[in-house]
């Protein structure tokens, strides 16, 4: 429902939710099985100006697990704490063509970048190394500020995780034998689920982007949360492999460099203009959120935000 009365912006928004309310195809995550216990239902839009106007409509605060959106973010962070060259040497930037949770590597048995698994393990290790202990904590304050409030944990979807996460376990001992990773494969595992099951909102989600496409200055609280280097790189490589074996299709139809993670968010920064956060939990064959990519393909045609087709 959108009234005449709203403001443009929040009005689009409502539309949107209204337009794809309707849409039930995809489905629920389940292979961390917490994650099936989602609310298919779950529908929510969040969009932040750089001038810090946050939108909002439907379940936008609604709690969820970021997921891989953390991926993004905690490349920006491993790249400020640890140097550019040292993350450089071990994570590549080529898109991989496979499925986030692919177990295969580059020619240099290193990660192919930092949105698929085994990159994003590799970014905790290199965290977990330069933090020991404290490196969760680390990356969840770093979160924090992105977001703009203090972040929990969703302990259930945490430990789901690390009892059924074999693949990662794989990926991770991989990456041991390359010498990529350098601590035990559990404790580095421990940082990388535990960020994963990071709760933010739709709201946050908008936030956090908005950060992003504000050069690492949230537009909200007005701290620089990283430098305008890590946000160059990171989304770039969020443009080339944000949405895994789906980035081309993405970028061609979209255009505005984006992240999903399989707990139902999106996330999609856009340069100097605006950050979006989608909730919605269904997901398709590439475990993106069916209603999420809807959102953002409506965003892009509506406003022209196409970021090669600029003016
Ligand atoms: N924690 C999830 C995993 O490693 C994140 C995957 C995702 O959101 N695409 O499988």
């Amino acid at each position: 429902w959108a009234s005449a009365a709203m403001p443009p912006l929040q009005r689009f928004l409502s539309g949107c939710h209204a337009d794809f309310w309707s849409d039930h195809d995809g489905a629920v995550a389940n292979y961390i099985p917490e994650l099936g216990k989602a609310d298919p239902a779950h529908f929510g839009i969040s969009l932040a100006t750089l001038d810090g106007h946050v939108y909002e409509v439907g379940d936008s605060r609604v709690p969820f697990t970021i997921q891989s959106m953390s991926k993004p973010f905690v490349f920006a962070l491993a790249l400020d704490i640890l140097g550019s060259d040292a993350v450089e040497r071990v994570i590549g930037v080529e898109p991989s063509g496979d499925p986030f949770n692919s177990i295969r590597l580059n020619a240099d048995n290193h990660p192919f970048n930092a949105m698929v698994n085994a990159g994003a393990i590799t970014c905790s290790g290199l965290l977990r190394q330069a933090r020991q202990a404290d490196a969760f904590d680390t990356i969840r304050d770093a979160l924090g500020r992105f977001a703009g409030r203090k972040l929990d944990v969703d302990d259930a979807v945490f430990a789901s995780e690390s009892t059924t996460g074999d693949r990662n376990r794989a990926i991770a001992y991989l990456l041991r034998t390359s010498d990529v990773i350098k601590d035990s494969v559990d404790d580095v595992l421990a940082v990388y689920f535990r960020q994963c099951a990071v709760l933010i909102t739709a709201r946050d989600c908008a936030i956090m982007a908005a950060t992003l496409a504000n050069r690492g200055v949230n537009p909200v609280t007005g701290e620089q949360v990283v430098t305008p280097y890590a946000v160059s790189r990171t989304l770039s490589v969020m443009t080339s492999s944000g949405m895994y074996d789906f980035a081309g299709e993405w970028i061609y139809r979209v255009g505005i460099p984006a992240k999903s993670g399989v707990g139902g968010g999106i996330l999609a920064s856009l340069p100097a203009r605006l950050g979006l956060g989608s909730y919605s939990p269904r997901l398709d064959g590439h475990g993106n959120s069916v209603r999420g990519i809807k959102v953002c393909e409506a965003l892009s045609a509506h406003y022209g935000l196409h970021m090669l087709n600029r003016s």
